[in-house]
């Protein structure tokens, strides 16, 4: 995750530099539970409106919410399927805020309203995502459900009605990149606070949609644009937080810009930029399914490290007798191809492995994902 707004505030109002703070224990995205009322085009979970056998039970969530609390996890992400349909969520999320847990809700927002979000607001969520795809013609058409766009919409002024943080997330295909500035547009216009810009990434039904995949233009038009946009909010001094996902050479093409528009920050923002240090899954990003399978991230669901049904998490995670996991917490990883010769692997760190293991078959290859030229990153 490339948090952009934290990095054009750098070019602004630069900060010192200090030791980067290390992060006691994952960021855990759980998906508690396949089940869906949408089967949206790019969903990677693959999920319907059905009970999927296996799943974790409500103990068995609560142990493993044990330990990984014990286990130093500060950020739970309670997904799904779609979280809300899951029949003790609102249980699962009050304990979660009990130990202590940041706790976010990503959901399709569909099945908020009038009735729930009484309960929604009870338990005091840090953070509510909500999916939007496009416009109403457009998202409905994403989500295969007519009245989606509204639902989600007034799910979303709900949230903000009732004071919970809330953020629109739009994953980037060619099918609705041209009406990115106008999801930008609703945004500012519907005072929301957060903006998550997913690109699509090559699994679940994301992979049998390669071919629709934005060309590596239409994203650095996208990202030019969200760029000029964030740094106009910013000027302007609304509050709005720009994030970017599954595509951690956004870093890089965002010092690129600045070497052309603030040439006298990009000192400063390399340094910044470095210490983020680009892609962290396996490290700072874990995720575990419905069934108990622990991943590197989300779109790792075809491997699993191992279940928490057999093991327990934190077990699990520092586990690197598996060469995924083992090569994914080396620093700098060992990687090959363009990543290897690139001038900004000290930003990327390789971008998204799974991408290049799709592709290749090797975890280690070049992200075919990466929209920067050889010439960009010095190759
Ligand atoms: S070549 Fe690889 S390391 Fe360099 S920016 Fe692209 S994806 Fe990242």
């Amino acid at each position: 995750m490339f948090r952009l707004s934290q990095y054009l505030k750098e070019i602004i109002n630069p900060t010192p530099i200090k030791p980067a703070p290390k992060m006691p224990g994952p960021v855990v995205i759980w998906n508690l539970i396949r089940r869906c009322n949408l089967t949206c085009k790019h969903c990677y979970s693959i999920s319907a409106d059905t009970h999927f056998k296996g799943e974790l039970s409500t103990q068995e969530i609560f142990d493993v919410m044990d330990d990984l609390k014990t286990f130093g996890v500060p950020v739970l992400i309670l997904s799904g399927g779609e979280p809300l349909l899951h029949p003790d969520i609102f249980d699962i999320s009050h304990r979660a805020k009990d130990k202590g847990f940041y706790v976010g809700l990503s959901s399709n927002g569909t099945l908020i309203d009038e009735n729930n979000i009484k309960a929604i607001t009870a338990v005091g969520y840090d953070y509510v995502g909500i999916s939007l795809d496009g416009l109403r013609e457009t998202h409905d058409y994403f989500r295969r459900s007519q009245g989606a766009f509204d639902k989600s919409l007034r799910a979303i002024r709900l949230c903000q009605d009732h004071d919970i943080k809330v953020g629109m997330r739009f994953t980037l295909t060619q099918d609705n990149v041209r009406e990115f500035p106008q999801m930008l547009q609703l945004m500012d216009e519907e005072n929301i606070d957060k903006f998550y810009l997913s690109h699509l990434n090559y699994a679940g039904r994301g992979n049998k949609n390669r071919k629709d995949d934005v060309v590596h233009q239409m994203t650095r038009q996208t990202m030019d644009f969200l760029f000029e946009t964030g740094l106009e909010m910013l000027k302007a001094g609304k509050s709005r937080e720009f994030v970017t996902g599954n595509n951690d050479a956004d870093g890089v093409y965002l010092l690129l810009w600045a070497q052309h528009h603030f040439p006298d920050s990009i000192e400063h923002l390399q340094s910044k930029l470095t210490q983020w240090g680009g892609n962290a899954s396996g490290v700072n990003v874990a995720n575990i399914d419905n069934l108990g399978n622990v991943h590197p991230d989300t779109f790792w669901w075809h491997y699993s490290l191992g279940n928490v049904k057999q093991r327990p998490f934190s077990e699990i995670w520092l586990d690197t007798s598996d060469s995924l996991m083992a090569g994914l917490k080396q620093r700098p990883r060992s990687l090959k191809g363009r990543c290897e010769k690139c001038n900004y692997q000290a930003i990327c760190d390789g971008n998204t492995r799974v991408r290049a293991h799709q592709l290749t078959g090797d975890f280690w290859a070049e992200d075919p994902g990466c929209y920067l030229t050889d010439e960009e990153i010095g190759v």
